[in-house]
């Protein structure tokens, strides 16, 4: 059996160098809450863990200008629970940091490590999709901004390259008649391992009850990645909030499902869950807006 090596740079440029060089055989540690059980399990096996968890001057902040919130990629779980910015419109953010793990889990899982597990279960992707997100990627030759939707390719696959390590996860504040929402299903109240989980950003009309934008998202779609529910955020836009505009939506959202089975729980259940999720996020966004429910 080969040697771990750890790797503990002495700035940010060293971990870039660092990496520019050694990326294909090195992982980046953070602060380890999901890389350490799947190295346990023998199911990834770098040679050199790439520690950047003591950059907490460059990585770890959350910040809110011109209209752009940005979190650096070592903001814990914890930081963004003690956040006076996630309340009201942005209390999507709160609600899944509360259904996180437990306390020590959320004291030092970070935003960065959540986005580039890119698992199934995570609590933080459906949500920063849901908000529109991009990360931004850098390397020791520069730095790329992506889109969340196209950084995440596949189960446990992302775009990042092996020279690059994520450094910030920033979206759009919502604006106007806008709200957001959580919901996340698991088998227990602590420790919740999502069955399905679900976040929805909507934006109304000033008439309170059309749905000028609807930006809804879900874990496990097609069975592997968190994802945007493309065609029922299409059917939405541009429907007065109704009974039936909701039964309507539940059915184009399973049809753009194909939700796996596991231990957890059957494909099936998961589609109704999922329906179930889609009209109490939508009328608890409506609801909050004091529009139509
Ligand atoms: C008991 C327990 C409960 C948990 N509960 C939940 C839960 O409720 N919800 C949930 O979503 N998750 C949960 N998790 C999973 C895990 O805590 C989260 O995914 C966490 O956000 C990972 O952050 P980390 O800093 O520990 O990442 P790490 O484990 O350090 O890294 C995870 C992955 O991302 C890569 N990486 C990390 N940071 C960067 C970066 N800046 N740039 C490039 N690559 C990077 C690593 O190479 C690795 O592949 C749980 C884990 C445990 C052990």
């Amino acid at each position: 059996m080969s040697a771990l090596e750890l790797y503990s740079p002495t700035d940010l440029a060293d971990a870039l160098r660092f990496i520019e060089r050694e990326g294909k055989r090195a992982a980046v540690i953070a602060s380890g809450t999901d890389l350490l059980p799947r190295m346990r399990k023998r199911q990834v096996a770098p040679s050199i863990l790439l520690d950047i968890s003591s950059f907490t001057d460059d990585l770890r902040y959350i910040r809110q200008m011109d209209g752009v919130v940005r979190l650096g990629a070592l903001t814990t779980v914890t930081d963004l629970l003690e956040a006076p910015l996630f309340h009201a419109n942005l209390s999507i953010i709160r609600e899944a940091a509360e259904l996180f793990g437990a306390p020590q889990v959320r004291n030092v899982a970070t935003v960065g490590g959540n986005v580039c597990s890119a698992a199934s279960s995570e609590d933080l992707i459906s949500v920063f999709m849901a908000l529109g997100a991009s990360v931004k990627l850098i390397s020791a030759s520069g730095e790329r901004l992506l889109p969340l939707k196209d950084f995440i390719v596949g189960k446990r696959e992302t775009a990042l390259r092996s020279s690059e390590i994520l450094s910030e996860v920033s979206f759009e504040s919502p604006t106007g008649h806008s709200w957001t929402a959580y919901e996340k299903l698991g088998r227990r109240n602590m420790l919740i391992i999502s069955i399905v989980n679900e976040a929805l950003s909507l934006t109304l009309e000033d008439d309170m009850r059309t749905i000028r934008s609807a930006r809804f998202a879900l874990n496990r779609v097609s069975g592997r990645i968190p994802a945007l529910a493309v065609r029922t955020n299409e059917f939405l836009e541009g429907r007065r909030i109704t009974e039936e505009a909701i039964v309507q939506a539940q059915k184009v959202l399973a049809s753009e499902l194909s939700l796996t089975s596991d231990f957890r729980g059957s494909g099936s259940y998961r589609t109704e869950i999922a329906q179930v999720f889609l009209k109490r996020l939508i009328q608890r966004c409506s609801r909050s807006l004091g529009g139509a429910s």
